[in-house]
């Protein structure tokens, strides 16, 4: 087929994520990528300042991973994880184990990051049906958080989000209140997360008989807000749950892997929690795996109760080339120091995004790691957006008033002065109309 036949079929036939059918956003043709770059069918290729969704962490087609996935593709490309296991499996979840934070040595494999969070919500639940607590069937999720797709993960994801839609399907779980943003600048204030911890306290005492766990993406509320919060409010978080029996679950999959910083972001507040789910940048961001780590205590519970079994099981659990790749994947975690890298990203998107603070459109900028968010009061028209990513040859992917960088965590500095001008440029453009039913969701 013809670049343009293939487009055009694309767009009468084939969904994208959160994309109409009708008068479609229009989609790029890509054909092969390697680094920071995609190259597209037309021969230009653009920097992926959003690590294709934040999970291309050491860039595209790295050799490494890719030799790892054609070495295992030419042994065993699958088998059932019912009733067999494979070394890539067994050496990954030893590797996981070792580099989770300590205790959590108890695997689960998932295939995307959305069934390891509804996973690890099933393994609370079962954890205190086997305490014969089977009323500890709900959860608390923080507002502002984003935690998937599935019906249970949108149920856990932020109320007010782009969920309402399903409400009728969708268990009603209990919230605390969003965390304010972290103010380095101020260590020991407690201010900004006090309403969190509050609401919290208030639910657990309320309803604490109810609840299974609480549920959270530690320091980094990502494709809901966008939002960096303190360190010290998953420490109170971990003593609320600790006084009430509850589970405290972090979702690492949008942070983890040294996103904000520290390979987990909830290493920052030195505590752990009982279950932990990490995705997205796991392979490297070549082929899709999630993984459930739980700690002894919730894994044995669990196998002391009725049943002993642990209810799930996907078709394509643990599948060995997602494992090999993952494994390569680790191992470049492990041999690159990504803390000075990320530092630097850190350093370099500070200084570059701080002028535009002062900008008519711009409520805010913000940097942790390598994440630099552009809170915007009205997002550009899509016109402007795609002519910012063609004229700078910078993949963006603004959604809801954010305008953001999230690059792989190999980007340097060339390319993140790129990404830095093409955003100046967008948060430039004049607003656009106040937004409905727009195209930019995440
Ligand atoms: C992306 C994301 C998920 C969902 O992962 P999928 O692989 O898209 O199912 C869950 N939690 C967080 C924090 C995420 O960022």
């Amino acid at each position: 087929m013809s670049a343009l036949a293939s487009l055009e079929y694309d767009r009468a036939f084939i969904w994208h994520p959160y994309a109409s059918l009708k008068d479609p956003p229009p989609v790029r043709l890509a054909k092969s990528a390697r680094g920071v770059n995609i190259v597209l069918d037309n021969g230009h290729s653009l920097i992926d300042a959003v690590s294709s969704w934040w999970c291309v962490a050491h860039g595209h087609n790295h050799p490494a991973i890719v030799e790892a996935i054609r070495r295992q593709s030419g042994r065993l490309c699958h088998v059932m994880f019912g009733g067999f296991t494979h070394e890539p499996a067994v050496e990954l979840a030893r590797r996981l184990a070792e580099l989770a934070p300590k205790g959590l040595d108890r695997v689960f494999f998932a295939d995307s990051g959305s069934i390891s969070v509804e996973v690890a919500a099933k393994m609370a639940i079962q954890y205190h049906v086997a305490l014969g607590r089977p009323g500890r069937n709900r959860l608390v999720a923080l507002k502002g958080g984003y935690h998937g797709d599935t019906s249970l993960c949108m149920a856990l994801s932020d109320p007010d989000g782009m969920h309402t839609l399903f409400g009728g399907i969708m268990t009603r779980h209990f919230f605390a209140e969003k965390p304010g943003r972290w103010n380095r600048d101020m260590p020991g204030d407690r201010s900004a997360f006090a309403q969190t911890t509050e609401s919290l306290s208030r639910l657990l005492d309320e309803h604490g008989r109810e609840i299974a766990a609480v549920v959270c993406e530690p320091v980094f509320q990502a494709a809901n807000a966008m939002n960096f919060y303190d360190p010290e409010c998953l420490v109170e978080m971990r003593k609320l749950c600790d006084e009430h029996g509850v589970l405290l679950v972090f979702d690492e999959i949008a942070a983890g892997f040294h996103r904000t910083g520290p390979l987990w972001a909830h290493l920052r507040s030195g505590i752990s929690p009982d279950i932990m789910t990490v995705g997205k940048a796991l392979t490297g961001g070549h082929v899709t795996l999630a993984a459930t780590l739980a700690s002894e205590e919730v894994a044995e519970t669990i196998s002391g109760g009725r049943p002993s079994a642990f209810m799930h099981g996907p078709t394509y659990m643990a599948n060995p080339l997602a494992c090999a790749a993952a494994l390569a994947s680790l191992e470049l975690f492990r041999s690159s120091d990504y803390e000075s890298r990320v530092a630097a990203i850190e350093r370099q998107l500070r200084e570059g995004l701080a002028p535009l603070a002062g900008l008519p459109n711009v409520r805010g900028v913000r940097v942790l790691g390598a994440a630099g968010v552009v809170e915007v009061e009205r997002m550009p028209v899509r016109a402007d957006v795609d002519r910012v990513i063609d004229e700078h040859g910078v993949w963006l992917r603004p959604f809801s008033n954010f305008i953001y960088a999230m690059p792989p965590l190999v980007t340097g500095e060339a390319d993140l002065a790129r990404i830095v001008e093409a955003i100046s440029d967008l948060a430039r453009c004049e607003p656009g109309p106040e937004q409905e039913d727009s195209d930019f969701h995440e």
